[in-house]
């Protein structure tokens, strides 16, 4: 697709206030494949006004109406799932056969779900003598990452309108073209003028000007730790509601008995999809002291089939990384994982053989990782594995939750009771229990510093709520 130079407020592309514009880099070859404006405080300004004045309409609007329009952006989304697929490609270097699947074919399926989900959606309730109204937050400022770009639009945008709630998007710098194919899905499905409205730029410049803005209600932010708390602090100085998505450090509990070699095979396609860049990727493995080695040389072999190569090659299994930086990011805490006196099994920091161009990564495992390790604590984002040992299950459990964060979690056992019993106890808001698949209707979202409140199903379309009751 060409990229648009413009700005998608009111119900229209128009050109930005701000004169600068972000190049979009193609992560495999480090070539610029488009460019977006910039959009200032001025820009954000303008749609927090369209999206102030589509309000009271669209939240008079009949929940089965705006069921429709979401039905009609899923098939909106459905139409380009191709071309949105290369693209996501082309910006995050995403596998391509992965992108089809997941960065392109998940979110339709999820708008899918949430237009059936808002059409049965019980928005007033009797409690005794009151009639309690769930009603619209109002104006939702929503940003993105770049990591699942239009997954992570999806999971924002697409509730908040199913609870009458207009929007101004921006997201990430690095992955601005499949938000403006969304745009071109939404424009094309129909929906009011100013209901949503997009404002691409930096963090720095729209994305605080859209937290900072007095006519924005609510503000539902994905990304970062560091960032997810400065913006939940300023937010919050203002009284907006806050959701926020944040970073994981996520543990794959093998318990003795478990498949094992099933156990870890899962556990590397976890790391490796997306080069690593996934936020509840399972990039912690426990395993008994009984299993470790086994474990570790089933995972050398399974590792040894993701070799860096362009996203684009539908063979290939492993692309690079997003960025110079994040790749930067990603060698620095190998470096560390080294110095602190992890065990390099495979991987390290050099650059991949042959790929000299394009923001590659040798996929990566460390052993003997223990909980004071930075590579045992901090999210590293990229294609790294770091297996750590138990004596028992209490101690598993130890390890487990001696993590500032609380994101995902996997266990495995040989029968589920057991699974259960340990899940229970993780400090975490998802587990998988013996390769549970992902739901897109199951709540998501981090205890502890990954998060504040839960996106997807029942429970996200409540995050976009007020409460009221009359009493009777
Ligand atoms: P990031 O640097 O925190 O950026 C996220 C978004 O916030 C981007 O749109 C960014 O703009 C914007 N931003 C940055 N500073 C801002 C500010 N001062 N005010 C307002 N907005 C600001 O995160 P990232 O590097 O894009 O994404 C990776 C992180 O996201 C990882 O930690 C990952 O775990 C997390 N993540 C969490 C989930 C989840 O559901 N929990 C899902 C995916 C990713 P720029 O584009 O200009 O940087
Ligand atoms: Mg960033």
């Amino acid at each position: 697709m060409n990229a648009h130079d413009e700005v998608f407020i009111g119900g229209h592309w128009r050109p930005a206030a701000g004169t600068d514009d972000i190049k979009v880099i193609n992560p495999a070859n480090e070539q610029v494949i488009g460019s977006v404006p910039a959009g200032s405080a001025a820009d954000v300004d303008a749609a927090v006004n369209a999206a102030r004045s589509a309000l009271p309409g669209w939240a008079a609007t009949a929940p089965d109406r705006r069921a429709e329009l979401l039905t009609a952006l899923s098939v909106e989304l459905a139409a380009c799932q191709d071309q949105m697929a290369s693209l996501i490609t082309a910006e995050v270097g995403t596998t391509i056969g992965f992108s089809r699947r997941v960065q392109a074919g998940l979110p339709v399926n999820m708008t899918r779900l949430h237009a059936e989900l808002v059409a049965d959606f019980a928005f007033e309730e009797r409690v005794g003598s009151s009639l309690v109204l769930l009603e619209p937050v109002g104006v939702v400022g929503a940003i993105t990452p770049w990591n699942y770009p239009l997954h992570q639009i999806v999971c924002k945008v697409v509730p908040a309108l199913a609870a009458g709630c207009t929007v101004v998007l921006k997201p990430a710098e690095l992955a601005p073209l499949s938000a403006q194919m969304f745009t071109e899905c939404v424009a094309a499905a129909g929906f009011p003028a100013g209901v949503f409205n997009l404002v691409t730029g930096t963090g720095a410049e729209a994305g605080e000007a859209l937290v900072r803005h007095p006519g924005v209600d609510m503000i539902s932010f994905t990304g970062s730790t560091s960032v997810g708390k400065h913006i939940g602090a300023v937010a919050s100085a203002e009284v907006k509601r806050v959701a926020l998505e944040l970073g994981g450090k996520s543990a794959n509990v093998i318990l003795p008995g478990a498949d094992l070699a099933q156990a870890v095979r899962v556990n590397v396609a976890d790391v490796m999809r997306n080069a690593g860049q996934s936020c509840n990727a399972l990039t912690r493995t426990l395993v008994h002291a009984d299993d470790y080695e086994e474990a570790i040389r089933i995972a050398v072999e399974e590792i040894a089939s993701y070799i860096p190569g362009d996203p684009a090659d539908p063979d290939c299994r492993m692309g690079p990384v997003v960025s110079s930086t994040q790749r930067g990011k990603v060698r620095d805490h190998m470096r560390r994982g080294v110095a602190e006196g992890a065990r390099l099994v495979v991987g390290g920091p050099e650059a991949p053989e042959g790929r000299d161009k394009g923001y590659y990564i040798r996929p990566t495992i460390f052993a003997d990782v223990t909980t004071e390790m930075s590579i045992a604590r901090e999210e590293i984002f990229g294609p790294v594995l770091s297996f750590m040992r138990y004596e028992d299950e209490g101690d598993a459990l130890r390890i487990v939750n001696d993590s500032e964060y609380g994101l995902a979690g996997a266990v495995w056992a040989a029968d589920e009771d057991r699974a259960i019993t340990f899940a229970r106890s993780m400090e975490c808001g998802q587990v998988a229990v013996n390769g549970g698949a992902y739901n897109p209707l199951a709540p998501f979202g981090g205890y502890k510093q990954s998060g504040v409140g839960r996106e997807l199903g029942k429970h996200g379309l409540m995050e976009f709520l007020q409460t009221k009751s009359l009493q009777l």
